[in-house]
């Protein structure tokens, strides 16, 4: 948790794993091609080995024959991709499906979600195409009400999905919530949602690596661009190791990418950390007593939601924000919140302890959408990035979208394919973020 993308040039060189639950569960990495090494040259770079750098490569292998180069300052999987809260969505925002509809109108929100559930699409084609063994659990996703007077939200999504999106869902009461599901507090009703599951994040990652190093794709670990030049039209990505010219790069860094490292990513992202506990098992006598039956993914709605569900075996996972700044001791503290959150949400947990915490930085954008576009003076520098905490699928589908871009000159659709916008007083960003933290808290506890 010490690397800061406002403050530092570039995320490291090599580094391990962060130390979670994932890392220690998914065996060991699949091989890379090792750092670069030398000058070398390549039709298409990638800055960043995560599910977006991973997903563009393997597509722009195997379906467009350009056979491209991923730089990955420390392991593949080493940013969100290995250490995130490992469900995945039918979304592209982190805005309620019925905000869409009130922002955007009916006929784009429907396009938005086609295009959401093109990404989970993806997603399971990948596991089934590289035989990627990653943990996928069965369908079910429940968005609880965590307080009675925020019932009226769910009740809201739900007539978006079933009169727009016509995708099912239900609604549950507190008995139904109780007899299916769980037994515990802060679950005055949910709404439970298909097409939506869990993962082993980090497993995930390593598949789509070897998917991509096997259609062809050279995979460079230990190799951060910590320069960035041109040679006429020609752009020569720095390392420690070598120097790597391109036609055509890609921006893959999502909530990792150095403020600094294009000036199309300047004052563009707020990356924000998002911290998560996974307990040791549940005793016996704990799992009978909160019947913790479900294997759907759960978060509540609050502002700053927690995300939670069990382990298949028999942990709980619990994520919510972290703090605002890098700094480990303010981070420490956050480790003990979250275990509060969970024993507030099951009681019956309250002897419980925890084995794994670890944070990461999810990318915030201004407008809380993902943005799959070019610089605005550079049409050879593609991005896409900006999943705001949603990233599962979207990052593996973006990937692919800028791979059939760049290969193939589909288009993106409309709603992604616009500019990141700048987000005002950049500088100022993390003071903002601090007074919306506090407003957001009010509003979750006091209202
Ligand atoms: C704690 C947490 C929980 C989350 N939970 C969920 C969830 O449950 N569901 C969901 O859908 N999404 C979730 N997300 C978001 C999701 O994980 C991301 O949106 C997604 O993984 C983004 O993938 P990516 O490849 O774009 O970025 P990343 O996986 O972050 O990869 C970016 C890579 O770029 C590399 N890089 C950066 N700068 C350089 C450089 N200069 N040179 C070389 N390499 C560089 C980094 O080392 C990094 O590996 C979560 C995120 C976090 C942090």
């Amino acid at each position: 948790m010490h690397y800061d993308p406002l403050k530092a040039p570039h995320p490291g060189r090599g580094l391990c794993h962060t130390d979670s639950y994932w890392a220690a569960t998914a065996g060991p990495d699949p091989e890379d091609d090792g750092p670069l090494a030398g000058d070398r040259g390549t039709r298409v770079a990638i800055i960043g080995g995560g599910y977006t750098g991973l997903s563009c490569a393997l597509h722009l292998a195997r379906d467009f024959g350009v056979k491209p180069v991923v730089l990955e300052a420390n392991r593949c999987g080493w940013g969100c991709s290995g250490r995130n809260g490992s469900f995945a969505r039918p979304t592209l925002s982190r805005l309620k499906y019925a905000d869409w509809v009130d922002r955007w109108g009916e006929d784009q929100s429907r396009a938005l979600f086609a295009e959401a559930t093109a990404a989970i699409d993806t997603l399971r084609g990948l596991v089934r195409d590289g035989g990627i063994d990653c943990d996928l659990q069965p369908d079910g996703c429940l968005k609880i009400a965590h307080k009675a007077n925020r019932i009226g939200l769910l009740e809201r999504d739900h007539k978006v999905l079933r009169d727009v999106f016509d995708a099912p869902s239900e609604l549950l009461d507190p008995s139904a919530i109780e007899a299916g599901h769980f037994k515990g507090e802060e679950a005055f009703a949910a709404l439970r949602m298909g097409d939506s599951f869990a993962l082993h994040p980090l497993k995930l990652a390593q598949g789509v690596l070897r998917m991509a190093r096997g259609a062809g794709a050279v995979v460079q670990g230990a190799s951060p661009v910590t320069d960035w030049s041109k040679d006429g039209t020609a752009h020569i990505l720095h390392t420690p190791g070598g120097r790597l010219r391109a036609e055509t790069v890609v921006l893959a860094t999502n909530g990792y990418g150095p403020e600094r490292l294009h000036r199309c990513l300047a004052s563009r992202l707020l990356p924000m950390l998002s911290s998560i506990i996974v307990t040791r098992p549940m005793t016996a006598a704990e799992k009978a007593a909160c019947n913790l039956v479900t294997t759907d993914i759960m978060y509540d709605t609050r502002n700053m939601l927690n995300y939670y569900r069990r382990l298949p075996d028999d942990r709980l996972m619990l994520g919510s924000r972290g703090a605002i700044s890098a700094d480990p001791a303010v981070n420490a503290a956050h480790r003990e919140i979250l275990l509060g959150n969970l024993k507030r949400k099951f009681p019956a947990l309250k002897e419980m302890t925890v084995d794994y915490y670890w944070g990461g930085w999810v990318a915030v954008t201004r407008d809380m959408m993902p943005h799959v576009h070019q610089a605005e003076d550079d049409s050879s520098v593609h991005y896409a990035l900006g999943y705001c905490g949603s990233g599962v699928s979207a990052a593996l589908h973006a990937g692919r979208r800028l791979a059939e871009r760049i290969g193939g000159g589909a288009e993106v659709l409309p709603l992604l394919d616009r500019p990141l916008p700048r987000i005002p007083f950049g500088g100022l960003r993390r003071l903002v973020q601090r007074a919306m933290f506090s407003w957001y808290h009010f509003q979750d506890e006091w209202l």
